[in-house]
């Protein structure tokens, strides 16, 4: 089966590893210079937990994912020998007010219906695990089981690990349209020309529903703009993930630490005003005011893939033989990569998936 695979983000550089690594033949069309437009541009968390503000339909999914990151990560490690670095050590999910403490009790009992391991720390046991954070908290949730990846890494793990298994990589290719006959996928238009294939997946991020809108079908997806900065020199270290309702922080294997992210409605563009920096900052006096003194060493702005409940669209387009989408992964991307891989794999190859993906059918606004 030939399957052509549109976008090289980190969703449609797994799915395309994982199609050909099951026998397909596969394309791999990305539309700028590099992919992973928004990928490279996350803070790599994997936490189902720790940026869930309710229990949602889709964390069976997101626990999925988690317990395929180790060896996800560990067999590209072998393939390509760059280490994207997977971490499991942990979340401290942080109380900045006693509101955010009663809130976050709340949750913790629905979180322990999954992870049973997770646990309330009071403010000076909180402290004791991560001495950087601000001694104004009121508790916080330890959630043991997330972890994190360095994207730029990962991403470059990817592109090298689809090259090296056979996947034909067309990079600064745009994809202009879908080439259909009769509502059967026939391949796609590209600035360079035609491409054929007997499916096409599209994994094309923010710039997805407008691929699909010349076939009058309309798929919400938004960008939604976010801004990390990347601190270097920290006077403390961070081992684990600092997450809160005004931002978080993630460590990095090489001792500097990722701050996150505004949520910012722009459309596409990327320039993001210095108001969304200022509040970056606010947040780091709030969650751990000594890492004030650590040095900035760059931002990264990406646009994250928004749908209106901020699940993906993972399956095949209603009407369009052999059409899939995987997109619109919004805050979760990262997370959900190595399912959303294997998921799709299983419904372009069997027909079907065993992973839970009920609640990402791409028709749910729709029918
Ligand atoms: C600041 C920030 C922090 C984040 N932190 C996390 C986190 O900690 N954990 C987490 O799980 N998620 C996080 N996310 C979300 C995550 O980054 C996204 O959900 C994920 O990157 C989406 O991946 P994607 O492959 O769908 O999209 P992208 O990475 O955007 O890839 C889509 C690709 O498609 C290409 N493309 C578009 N149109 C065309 C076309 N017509 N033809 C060919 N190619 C095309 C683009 O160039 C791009 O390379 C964060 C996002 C942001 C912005």
């Amino acid at each position: 089966m030939r399957v052509i695979v549109v976008g090289a983000g980190i969703i449609g550089s797994a799915i395309a590893l994982a199609l050909r690594q099951r026998g397909a033949e596969v394309t791999l069309v990305e539309g700028y210079a590099e992919g992973g437009h928004t990928s490279v541009a996350s803070a790599g968390m994997v936490n189902p937990f720790s940026l869930t503000p309710h229990e949602t339909p889709a964390i069976p999914f997101y626990l999925s994912s988690l317990q395929m990151y180790p060896e996800w990560t560990t067999q590209l490690r072998l393939l390509t020998h760059i280490d994207g670095e997977w971490r499991q050590g942990g979340c401290l999910r942080v109380a900045l007010t006693p509101t955010d403490a009663t809130r976050l009790l709340e949750n913790l009992e629905w979180i322990r219906r999954y992870e049973p391991s997770a646990t309330w720390l009071d403010a000076p046991t909180a402290l004791e695990h991560e001495p950087a954070l601000s001694n104004e908290i009121h508790g916080a949730i330890h959630l043991p089981s997330e972890g994190w990846v360095n994207t730029e890494r990962l991403m470059r793990s990817l592109h090298r690990a689809v090259q090296l298994v056979g996947v034909n990589l067309f990079i600064g290719t745009p994809v202009l349209g879908i080439v259909c006959h009769q509502h059967r996928v026939r391949g796609v238009r590209t600035a360079h020309g035609d491409l054929e294939g007997d499916v096409v997946v599209l994994a094309a991020g923010a710039w997805t529903s407008a691929l699909l809108q010349p076939l009058g079908i309309s798929i919400p997806i938004e960008p939604l703009r976010g801004v990390i900065l990347k601190l270097g020199d920290l006077p403390v270290p961070i081992t684990s993930i600092l997450s809160s309702s005004m931002g978080y922080l993630v460590p990095c294997a090489d001792g500097t630490a990722l701050l996150g992210a505004t949520r910012e409605q722009a459309g596409f563009d990327l320039r993001a005003p210095a108001e969304s920096y200022a509040y970056l900052l606010q947040s780091l006096a709030r969650i751990a005011p000594a890492l004030l003194k650590a040095t900035i060493q760059r931002a990264m702005v990406g646009l994250r893939p928004d749908t209106p409940d901020h699940n993906p669209y993972i399956g095949a387009i209603d009407g369009y033989e052999g059409l899939y989408i995987a997109a619109g992964h919004a805050y979760h991307g990262i997370l959900m990569a190595p399912a959303t891989a294997r998921a799709v794999a299983e419904l372009v190859l069997d027909g079907k998936t065993t992973l839970p993906i009920e609640p990402f059918a791409p028709n749910r606004f729709t029918r």
